[in-house]
């Protein structure tokens, strides 16, 4: 698998100010950065779309997404996500205020989207894929994914405080060779870190000391106002299988 790290700007900034990446081209976790991404064209090779959660970090690029490939895809893309982040979609977001609503305009004439509600840990095929929701430990419902294509296998893990059981539960998987996981803030950031849920640097190394030596993780998350502070530290971790997913990185994923 090639797993493309969307950058949060056109020019690559450093930071995941918002959060997407695009898995071989046609399959796309989160949507932040992705009305950004590429041409439309590009956009409209991608077929599925699988949401942690509703922050606006993680769907800020949907809207445009929907809009720069309604007519262009041979078959509108399906959004995957939790019930809660769905409602959120429809209540908050395509309601005919902040964006027309293309959820009930989809039943009306040609499809924008296609909505799935995904249930947490149970498999499901997306594409050529088999996708698994892991329930995380943030301030709304939130859900990481596993995505396995038969010969390999990674997680995006964001966004969440601490969960020891499910990264130890995930480095059980068979193929599994590559974790994205969330590294927010630095160290000196744990109050804010606590207060929204996320990881800091020191809850990040305990984590990956939980996931087989073999599997790569890659920090991604990294707040832009303490990027070059956060990747000072995860380097001064020295953790052999510890890499930054720095934004606009593609990674090649190979077979377990
Ligand atoms: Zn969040
Ligand atoms: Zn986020």
């Amino acid at each position: 698998m090639r797993v493309h790290i969307l950058p949060s700007t056109v020019q690559g900034t450093p930071g995941h100010g918002l959060t997407g990446f695009v898995v071989d081209g046609v399959l796309a976790l989160d949507a932040g950065p992705l009305g950004q991404f590429g041409t439309c064209a590009e956009q409209a090779r991608i077929k599925d779309v699988l949401l942690t959660h509703a922050h606006l970090d993680h769907i800020a690029g949907l809207p445009m997404y929907l809009d720069n490939i309604y007519g262009l895809a041979e078959v509108p893309p399906t959004v995957h996500a939790l019930r809660p982040t769905i409602d959120a979609l429809q209540t908050h977001l395509f309601n005919d205020r902040l964006w027309p609503d293309f959820i009930g305009l989809s039943r009306a004439m040609a499809p924008f989207v296609a909505l799935k509600e995904v249930e947490p840990n149970r498999p499901f095929p997306c594409g050529n894929y088999t996708a698994i929701a892991i329930p995380l430990d943030h301030s709304i419902p939130t859900a990481g994914y596993l995505l396995d294509d038969g010969r390999s296998a990674f997680a995006l893990i964001t966004d969440t405080a601490p969960v020891p059981e499910i990264f130890q539960k995930l480095g059980r998987w068979p193929r599994l060779s590559a974790v994205f996981l969330e590294c927010s803030f630095p160290g000196r950031m744990k109050a804010l870190a606590e207060a929204s849920q996320h990881l800091t640097t020191d809850q990040f190394a305990e984590a990956v000391k939980l996931f087989p030596p073999g599997v790569s993780v890659y920090a991604t998350h990294i707040k832009p106002a303490h990027y070059a502070e956060t990747v000072a530290e995860i380097r001064a971790l020295g953790l052999s299988n510890v890499q930054i997913g720095e934004p606009g990185r593609i990674v090649e994923l190979s077979p377990q």
